[in-house]
């Protein structure tokens, strides 16, 4: 790793994060859980936000995504502010720019994998054809299956089927790996490389697990809600070089 920013620098910013605060009120006792996070996320990049658990990852994803809003600080995306959006503008937002994977899939166990992405597409803008999507995550063949029927990496590769299909600017991924085992967590973030590399997904991930960081253009480091140092992979990995 390096401090270069050579590679990325010249690239447009997608969404910036600007001295973002979130405090939780719980009570009478407040929780920091951000405190002043500044960053940008480029056009094009695989971007790695590291850090232990309760750092602050989900708190600043759900921001990012504008599924939560920050208690100070600004948002921007494509150069719109977030911060000020309403809750109906943050839903447009979600919608048609977003995508999402969380750790546990998350899938509707009474749809088969095309009807689960079928529901994402509903409420897209400008959707891709769900098995095109499925294609994509190299599942073409299971379209058909329920979410029982097939395995916890191939459930995880349907969510990103569904996340892609929305044909987001962005996908965002909450521990996309946290419930699988190493060589089932490799194939998802196989996946997921190949968005990036192959389709020019602009993807973030957030991990507690640090081997993960080497696949990143870039990876942030989290503590305690700041965000401590971003840097540049010279060269990232391929998921299959990651040692666990
Ligand atoms: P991570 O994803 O890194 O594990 P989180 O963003 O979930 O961290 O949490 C950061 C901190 O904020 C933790 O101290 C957590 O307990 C607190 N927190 C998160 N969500 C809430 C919430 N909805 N209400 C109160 N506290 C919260
Ligand atoms: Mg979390």
């Amino acid at each position: 790793m390096t401090g270069s920013k050579q590679k990325t620098a010249t690239q447009p910013v997608l969404l910036s994060v600007r001295e973002v605060s979130k405090v939780y009120r719980m009570g009478h006792v407040d929780v920091p859980a951000l405190r002043a996070a500044t960053l940008d996320i480029y056009d094009g990049e695989f971007l790695i936000i590291a850090g232990p658990s309760g750092s602050g990852k989900s708190t600043l994803l759900n921001i990012i995504g504008g599924m939560d809003h920050p208690t100070s600080g600004t948002v921007t995306f494509d150069g719109r502010d977030l911060t000020g959006a309403s809750d109906r503008q943050l839903t447009q937002f979600r919608r048609g720019q977003i995508g999402f994977v969380f750790q546990f899939f998350n899938l509707v166990p009474s749809l088969t994998a095309l009807e689960n992405i079928q529901v994402a597409v509903d409420i897209a803008d400008d959707p891709l054809p769900p098995a095109l999507a499925l294609e994509r995550v190299g599942l073409s063949e299971r379209g058909d299956h329920f979410p029982a029927q097939l395995s916890g990496g191939e459930q995880q590769r349907v969510a990103v089927a569904r996340a892609l299909a929305k044909n987001p600017r962005l996908i965002l991924c909450d521990e996309p790996t946290g419930a699988l085992d190493s060589e089932t967590a490799r194939q998802v973030l196989q996946c997921l490389y190949d968005l990036n590399r192959r389709f020019a997904k602009t993807i973030v991930l957030i991990t507690h697990n640090a081997a993960i960081a080497a696949i990143g253009h870039r990876v942030a480091t989290i503590r305690d809600g700041a965000i401590t140092k971003i840097e540049t992979n010279a060269t990232p990995l391929a998921p299959a070089e990651i040692r666990w």
